[in-house]
């Protein structure tokens, strides 16, 4: 190997890159860096070049500020993608370029200290630990105090960290509705590892993936059903890759094939859909669309990040308000943004706290059940872990 562990990334990239720039004209932080994806294969392949040592490399890196701004300045959204003619998948290069950033020592560890969940403890076990939030009873495919592990489950259900950690009543309640539609089901209460690829830790990332999909083979389960359009996209490869026969469906597509009809009132006035950045060619959203009985054609729906993809605020917070509010500014006074990741509806809670706008903000579960995200509860809980008795413990523990 080489001084970068991912050249070889780069220099397929650079022979599919034609250097068109429609992919810089995309993207905000590719104009702020005044580069194409095709400049960062050939800028990382540049900074390895000739040089003696990876402290070279390191410095080299550390001095080319645009390559930086566009390294770590990708939120993963992929709307640049969709202007390359070449198809060329921005994922592979940018999550490639931050394994090396994060190997070089480029990363600094504020950025991904509290989000290690292939760990014990990252924010969301912490938030959940310290807050009494936990589902050993409904985790029956591991034993406990209360049953044996049971091996003949018919359906695992994968909430995502957020949802698990910020709306426990939410996930039992829906949980409850998948277990009562299929002899049995449990539940894999796990991230998804996106943070760790973000941070550039991709292999520890496909492992924890790996270990998931090995609970889901262990459980007997056939189905897996995701709330969340990331978790399903990662869980898909790493059944495949384990070998693991498991159906990967959406929550919404599970209950509306069952005949499931949502508990709670529609809102009134302008539905405005989110699309994930995961669901790339809205099937996800179609689904959800067709369980709530919305016309996919009638609400406005505006895409692109949320602004909490790739971590870019931790390399510029900033960015995350900015990116939020762009997206907010498409709902009109008084309309329902509507998500369909968790962790997106927690952003538009954070930034809808900070800078009030006549907006209300709703994960799609929240249309489909009756209990709802106390973002207030949330946020002052989130707070309050670094100030209380378990402050000096969560400060210690992500140093
Ligand atoms: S994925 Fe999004 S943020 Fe990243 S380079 Fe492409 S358009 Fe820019
Ligand atoms: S749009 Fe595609 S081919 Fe054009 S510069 Fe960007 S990555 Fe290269």
């Amino acid at each position: 190997m080489g001084l970068l562990q991912c050249a070889d990334t780069y220099r397929t990239f650079s022979g599919q890159c034609t250097e068109c720039g429609h992919c810089t004209g995309a993207c905000e932080s590719l104009i702020a860096a005044n580069m194409t994806l095709g400049d960062i294969a050939k800028s990382m392949l540049a900074a390895e070049r000739g040089a003696h040592d990876t402290d070279e490399v390191r410095t080299r890196i550390a001095q080319n500020q645009q390559l930086i701004q566009a390294v770590r300045g990708c939120f993963f959204c992929t709307s640049c993608k969709n202007t390359c003619f070449a198809h060329n998948d921005v994922c592979d290069l940018i999550y490639h370029a931050r394994i090396d950033f994060q190997n070089l020592g480029l990363i600094e560890r504020e950025a991904w200290s509290s989000v290690l969940v292939d760990q014990e403890w990252d924010i969301f076990t912490a938030y959940r630990a310290i807050h009494g939030i936990g589902y050993a009873d409904l985790t029956r495919h591991v034993q406990n105090d209360h049953h044996e592990a049971q091996h003949d489950c018919d359906v695992a259900f994968f909430p995502g960290c957020s949802l698990a950690a910020y709306g426990p009543e939410l996930t039992r309640e829906i949980f409850e509705a998948v277990d009562g539609l299929c002899d049995k089901a449990t539940m894999i209460d796990h991230c998804c590892g996106s943070s760790l690829k973000s941070a550039g830790f991709f292999d520890r990332a496909e492992a924890l993936c790996e270990n998931n999909a090995a609970e889901i083979a262990q459980s007997g389960a056939k189905t897996l059903v995701c709330v969340c359009p990331g978790c399903a996209n990662d869980m898909k490869v790493a059944l495949a890759r384990k070998g693991v026969e498991v159906e990967v469906e959406s929550l919404a597509s599970y209950l509306g094939k069952r005949g499931f009809t949502p508990k709670h009132p529609m809102p009134e006035g302008t539905l405005c859909l989110s699309k994930s950045c995961q669901d790339r060619d809205g099937t996800y959203l179609r689904e959800t669309c067709a369980v709530l009985g919305i016309d996919p054609d009638t609400p406005s729906i505006f895409h692109g990040c949320c602004g909490a993809g790739g971590a870019v605020s931790a390399f510029k917070p900033e960015r995350q308000a900015q990116q939020a509010d762009s997206k907010l500014s498409f709902a009109p006074d008084g309309a329902t943004v509507v998500t369909m990741c968790p962790t997106c509806t927690y952003t538009y809670a954070y930034r809808l706290m900070s800078a009030p706008r006549n907006v209300v903000n709703k994960h799609y579960t929240e249309l489909m059940f009756d209990n709802q995200f106390d973002w207030n509860l949330v946020f002052a809980q989130l707070g309050g872990m670094w100030y209380g008795e378990y402050g000096a413990w969560l400060a210690s523990v992500f140093a």
